[in-house]
C-alpha cells in the first residue's frame, strides 16, 4: 500500500511517563504504517527540558508559530517531589503555560462520545465544547486578609496623570479583599479564537458572563465579543449557517443542562475551570476528553486533556500489565493531521484522520476497550477490557480494513 503523503511537517511535542509510552505505540501501530509522517520533533520529556534549561519548550512553541499545527503528548509539570525524583536544577514551569503564553491562545475541550456510555444528563446527544479564557481574573488576583477596622479603596494611577479612587468598603471589622484584572488585548484574543474555532468546526458559539452585576468588568467581555462579532465574523457565521448567542451565566447553565449539546460554550477563566470539570465528568471520563489550543491568528496545538497517568507508569515500570486509555492522545494526532491536511489541501490526509477516528469508535462499539471505560458502559452493551497495546492493535485491524 502506498503511504499517504504530507507537505508541511507537524510540530511533534513528545512528553512523559505513560503517555510517552502510548505516544510511541500510536506512532508505530496507527500512523507510520499508513502515513509518510513528516514531523519536526521536540522532546518535551522532563529530562530533555532539564538538559536544555527548558529552551526546548520555547523552541517547540515558536515552531508552532512557524508551521501552524502541533501535536503534544502530556508532560509533567514539576513540583517539589518531581524536582527530587528527576534531580532538577530548577522547578521548570508548566510546558502548557509556556506554550499558551507564546501562542496567546484559548483552550477548547470536547468529549469523545460513544453509544454505550450515556452522559449523566440524559438529553445530551452531541459533545459540548468548553472554551476557557485561560488568562487573568481570580487566577492573577491580589488578595488581602483584612485584619481590623479600616477603609479599602480601589486606586488606579494612569501614566497620563489621571487617577481613579473609590471606596470598596469601610470595614467595621476584619474581612477579606481581592483585586482582579484582565486586559483588552487578552479578551480580544479570546474572542477571535472562539469565533475562529466556531467557524472551523461549524458549531454555534455561546458566551455568558455576569454583566448585569459586573457592569464594567464582565460588561467589557460582553461588549468586546459583540463588537468583534459584528465587525469580523457576522457575515461568515451567516454563510456557515451558525449563530453567536450571548446570555447571562446563570441562564446559560440552565440552558446547557436542557440542551442536546453540539455547540461551543465560551467561559471566563473561573467559569471554564469549574464547568469543564463538570461537563467532562457528566460526559463520562477524562481519558475521553480532547483538547486543542487555538491562537487568535489560527495556530493549533492538539493534545489530550489528561496528564501523564503516573500511577499506571509506575506499574508499567514494574512490568505489570497496564490498560491506559489512548483515545484522547490518538485524537490529538487525528486532529492535527486533519488540520494539516486541510491547510495543505491534502484530502487523503483528511480522510485518513476521519478513518482513524472511525476505527477507534468501531473498536469501542465492538466492546473492546481499556479498563477505565468498562465500568461506565450501560447494561446491554458489550464491554471487554484489554491492555493498551491490545486496544491499539484492535484499532489497527479496523483501520487497515477501512483503508484497503
Ligand atoms: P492524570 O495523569 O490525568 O491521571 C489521574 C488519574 O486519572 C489516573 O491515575 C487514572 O486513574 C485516570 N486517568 C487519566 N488519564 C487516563 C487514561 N488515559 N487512561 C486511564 N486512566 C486515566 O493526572 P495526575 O495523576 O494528576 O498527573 C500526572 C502528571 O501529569 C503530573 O505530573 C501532572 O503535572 C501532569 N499533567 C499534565 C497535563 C498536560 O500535559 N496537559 C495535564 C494534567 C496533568 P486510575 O489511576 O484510577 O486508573
Ligand atoms: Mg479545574
Amino acid at each position: 500500500m502506498k503511504k499517504i503523503q504530507m507537505k508541511t511537517p507537524l510540530v511533534e511535542m513528545d512528553g512523559d511517563e505513560m503517555t510517552r509510552i502510548l505516544w510511541q505505540m500510536i506512532k508505530d501501530e496507527l500512523l507510520l504504517p499508513f502515513v509518510d509522517l513528516k514531523t519536526e520533533y521536540y522532546d518535551l520529556g522532563l529530562p530533555e527540558r532539564e538538559k536544555t534549561k527548558d529552551q526546548v519548550t520555547i523552541d517547540s512553541a515558536n515552531a508552532t508559530l512557524k508551521y501552524g499545527v502541533a501535536v503534544k503528548c502530556a508532560t509533567i509539570t514539576p513540583n517539589k517531589q518531581r524536582v527530587e525524583e528527576y534531580n532538577l536544577t530548577e522547578m521548570w514551569k508548566s510546558p502548557n503555560g509556556t506554550i499558551r503564553a507564546i501562542l496567546d491562545g484559548t483552550v477548547f475541550r470536547a468529549p469523545i462520545l460513544i453509544d454505550s456510555i450515556k452522559p449523566a444528563v440524559r438529553n445530551w446527544k452531541k459533545p459540548i465544547t468548553i472554551a476557557r479564557h485561560a488568562y487573568g481574573d481570580v487566577y492573577k488576583a491580589t488578595e488581602h486578609r483584612v485584619p481590623c477596622k479600616g477603609k479599602a479603596e480601589l486606586l488606579f494611577t494612569g501614566e497620563d496623570g489621571s487617577e481613579f479612587r473609590e471606596t470598596i468598603y469601610d470595614f467595621e471589622c476584619g474581612g477579606v479583599l481581592q483585586g482582579q484584572y484582565n486586559k483588552d488585548s487578552s479578551i480580544e484574543s479570546f474572542a477571535h479564537s472562539c469565533f475562529q474555532y466556531a467557524l472551523d468546526t461549524k458549531q454555534d458559539l455561546w458566551f455568558a458572563t455576569k454583566d448585569t452585576i459586573s457592569k464594567k468588568y464582565d460588561q467589557t467581555f460582553k461588549l468586546t465579543f459583540q463588537e468583534i462579532f459584528d465587525r469580523d465574523y457576522k457575515a461568515k457565521f451567516d454563510e456557515a449557517g451558525i449563530t453567536y448567542f450571548y446570555t447571562l451565566i446563570d441562564d446559560a447553565v440552565a440552558r446547557v443542562i436542557r440542551s442536546e449539546g453540539g455547540y461551543i460554550w465560551a467561559c471566563k477563566n473561573y467559569d471554564g475551570d469549574v464547568m469543564s470539570d463538570m461537563v467532562s465528568t457528566a460526559f463520562g471520563s477524562l481519558a475521553m476528553m480532547t483538547s486543542v489550543l487555538v491562537s487568535p491568528d489560527g495556530k493549533y496545538e492538539y493534545e489530550a486533556a489528561h496528564g501523564t497517568v503516573t500511577r499506571h507508569y509506575y506499574r508499567y515500570l514494574k512490568g505489570e500489565d497496564t490498560s491506559t486509555n489512548p483515545m484522547a492522545t490518538i485524537y490529538a494526532w487525528s486532529g492535527a493531521l486533519r488540520k494539516r491536511g486541510e491547510l495543505d489541501g491534502l484530502s487523503d490526509l483528511v480522510t485518513f484522520a476521519d478513518k482513524l477516528e472511525e476505527a477507534c469508535i468501531d473498536t469501542l462499539n465492538d466492546g473492546i476497550m481499556t479498563k477505565d471505560l468498562v465500568g461506565l458502559v450501560s447494561e446491554g452493551y458489550p464491554a471487554t477490557a484489554v491492555n493498551s497495546i491490545g486496544f491499539i492493535k484492535a484499532i489497527r485491524k479496523r483501520l487497515e480494513a477501512k483503508l484497503a
